[in-house]
């Protein structure tokens, strides 16, 4: 777990009440949600992905694209400094793990073979986003 210090703080029964299980076993004990299985993964609406947990906007429609992977996947964040990294080594290679900078939520992990311009791969567990629409009428 992360020991950093997040502008929101939780007890870990509060967490509880305030997630689902499914959200709280991703981002409080960082687990990975199954390929495939978000909803948003094929989501190509216009809009804003935000921390489930806390309402954090990280990530825009626009930077979301299809990695082929089984989960979305962005190439850039929305505002810099509104994720955090750490380095995980759960698995033999280490990974850079990426967390909201706001809850301290676990999101997914962060790879550098993503498309032009950045090369980067944000690979988020739609289960950590709550998507909102932009507003068509605007
Ligand atoms: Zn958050």
């Amino acid at each position: 777990m992360l020991n950093q210090e997040f502008p929101v703080q939780k007890s870990d029964e509060e967490w509880k009440e305030n997630l689902t299980p499914e959200e709280y076993e991703i981002i409080r004990n960082h687990k990975t949600e199954k390929p495939f299985s978000s909803e948003l993964l094929s989501n190509k609406n216009d809009g804003k992905y935000h921390c489930v947990a806390c309402g954090e906007l990280l990530f825009d429609s626009g930077s979301k694209y299809d990695s082929g992977t089984g989960w979305p996947s962005f190439y850039e964040i929305a505002t810099e400094g509104k994720i955090g990294t750490s380095v995980d080594t759960e698995l033999l290679l280490p990974r850079t793990e990426v967390h909201c900078n706001n809850c301290g939520a676990h999101l997914g992990h962060l790879f550098n073979d993503g498309p032009a311009p950045t090369n980067q791969r944000y690979c988020i567990n739609g289960t950590a986003l709550s998507f909102k629409k932009d507003n068509q009428d605007q």
